[in-house]
């Protein structure tokens, strides 16, 4: 669990926490005061209820994250990329907006230099 990249998502994209408090038929607010106070008291601090919500709505936004996925401009489907983020890695993922596990990064970082290279023929 990366409370670190908890308070990256509260603090600039609010959105993933309120979609997944809807998703978990949560109430926004609520869910989002949880996440407020876990990042300043950590986890244990919260009630049983409260934990309830955070195990529901927000732990797998911080732990265990699956990797988006990268997929290459030409290709028409979404790659699936099964592999789990580096916990260490999270708040970049979440300030990059969805970046990479390793692998798909590389792949990613080789695509875009054949392209800058195409592109200076
Ligand atoms: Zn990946």
């Amino acid at each position: 669990m990366n409370l670190n990249a908890l308070n990256e998502i509260v603090t600039n994209s609010p959105e993933i926490l309120e979609q997944s408090a809807r998703e978990n038929k949560a109430d926004e607010s609520v869910v989002m005061g949880i996440a407020l106070f876990a990042i300043g008291n950590g986890y244990d601090a919260l009630s049983s209820n409260q934990k309830y919500h955070f195990d529901n709505s927000i732990r797998h936004l911080i732990e265990n994250v699956q990797c988006s996925g990268y997929t290459h401009e030409c290709e028409e489907y979404q790659q699936e990329c099964t592999n789990i983020l580096d916990d260490d890695n999270l708040v970049e993922y979440y300030q990059e907006q969805y970046g990479y596990c390793e692998s798909c990064q590389g792949q990613a970082d080789a695509d875009a230099h054949s392209k800058a290279t195409f592109m200076g023929d």
